[in-house]
């Protein structure tokens, strides 16, 4: 097609370009990378293969060959001091052997659903995340917290606090600063709550577009701390006593350039539409809980005592609640899912929170809106309540639900072998 072709054309010309980094995630979220020579990709991008059986929920050894196909418009140019010289970035994404899209590859999976929701109803579906995250120093380089078990801040601020040369702030400009020249449009950027925490906003994007951006965001946020001596961290509780980081999820749909959102006379100037999308995303909350908060850590965030979310139910004001709905205007008008932490993989959370809303069921709870129902406040209850739920057999197949469970469970029950080895050191030490 012609983008393709655009593209191809652009790399044979520009002589300062060496390589191409292909970039695609496992069912975890975990970004990988692979590297390919200009002139040997320009040639050979239609036959791109894989060995899948390495990267984790992906195929089994006996069908471990897979296809990455390049999604042209997923292009982005690589700035040299973050990158190296000469670096083109490019998402793509995982075919099987027959041709079709991989279903674990969820990236491959949300653009399937933007597409079929385009061609059905004409509908474009936007996201805004607003990430945050902490810079710590004292973490050594490969990235094992000290053996005394402790990090430090590199400031003492917290929100909007932070004086000229201060290192957070000296983060946050390079970060800004490299996202823009990337063609991420910068909205505004500041130390977060919590000492040495941060949030970087940019615009609202295209689905997928929105979660390649978010891959990219926190590569070039731990790239950008690595070349300082700190390391960024998008744990979702690193801290405890401190807010957490979450990942709001700003979300709208649009018709013809329309926010089918927007409604001036509805409830909080929502419209029926986005209503009914609200409630469909509450009735599931439960059931997609382990797809937005994916790690054991995630749920120690949870607490509504450091403005993140507990309850499923939907407020203009209430920080604790899982759905907020912001102050909006027509253009920007949206809803706000509270409960996702950065640590998730970002297709899997806007797949999850789409579908959920556009095609999953509305309970008859009476008012479902305000009604006293909790997220899990560990994973293993998150665990339980993904495993016996029908929708998530619908939203992912039986098969990746499978791999997702199982990985979610060793890595809980990992947690759960360490936590019981140092509860035994801890003992040692003080009796
Ligand atoms: N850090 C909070 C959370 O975990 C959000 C704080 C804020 O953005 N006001 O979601
Ligand atoms: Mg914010
Ligand atoms: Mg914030
Ligand atoms: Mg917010």
């Amino acid at each position: 097609d012609k983008i393709q072709e655009e593209r191809l054309k652009f790399l044979t010309d520009n002589k300062g370009i060496k390589a191409v980094t292909l970039l695609f995630s496992d069912l975890e979220g975990r970004l990988h990378m692979l590297d390919y020579d200009k002139k040997f990709l320009v040639k050979s991008f239609d036959n791109l293969t894989f060995d899948g059986s390495s990267i984790r929920g992906f195929t089994a050894q006996r069908e471990s060959d897979l296809r990455l196909a390049i999604d042209w418009s997923a292009f982005y140019l690589g700035p040299a001091d973050i990158f190296g010289p000469g670096k083109v970035l490019v998402f793509g994404e995982v075919i099987d052997k027959n041709g079709t899209a991989y279903s674990g590859d969820m990236r491959g999976v949300l653009k399937s659903l933007a597409n079929e929701m385009h061609e059905k109803e004409g509908y474009t579906l936007n996201a805004a995340n607003e990430i945050e995250g902490f810079l710590f120093a004292g973490v050594d380089a490969e990235r094992k917290f000290p053996e005394t078990g402790r990090f430090d801040y590199v400031n003492t601020g917290g929100y909007y606090h932070s004086l000229p040369g201060d290192p957070l702030r000296s983060f946050i400009d390079t970060t800004a600063e490299v996202l823009r020249a990337m063609g991420f449009e910068n909205e505004k950027d500041h130390p977060e709550v919590a000492p040495s925490q941060f949030e970087i906003n940019y615009g609202y994007g295209e689905v997928v577009a929105a979660a390649d951006q978010i891959q990219l965001y926190k590569l070039i946020c731990r790239q950008v701390a690595t070349g300082m001596g700190l390391t960024a961290s998008f744990l979702p509780k690193p801290v405890v006593g401190v807010n957490g980081s979450g990942m709001h999820t700003n979300i709208s749909i649009s018709k013809g350039g329309k926010n089918l959102f927007w409604d001036p006379k509805g409830e909080e100037k929502l419209s029926g539409f986005a209503w009914e999308f609200v409630d469909r995303v509450l009735t599931h909350g439960n059931d997609i809980c382990l797809l937005l908060n994916s790690s054991v850590n995630s749920y120690r965030r949870l607490d509504p005592h450091f403005e993140a979310p507990n309850q499923i139910k939907a407020s203009a004001v209430d920080r604790g609640s899982m759905v907020r709905i912001p102050i909006g205007n027509e253009k920007s008008s949206r809803v706000e899912v509270r409960s996702v932490a950065p640590d998730s993989n970002p297709y899997l959370v806007l797949y999850s929170i789409f579908k959920s809303g556009l095609h999953g069921e509305t309970a008859k709870i009476a008012n479902l809106r305000q009604a006293e129902r909790y997220l899990p406040d560990n994973i293993y209850t998150a665990l339980e309540n993904f495993r016996n739920a029908e929708w998530t057999t619908k939203l992912l197949g039986a098969d990746v639900k499978a791999r997702y469970g199982d990985l979610k469970q060793a890595s809980a029950d990992r947690c759960a072998r360490l936590l019981g080895t140092y509860v035994k050191a801890a003992e040692v030490q003080f009796h």
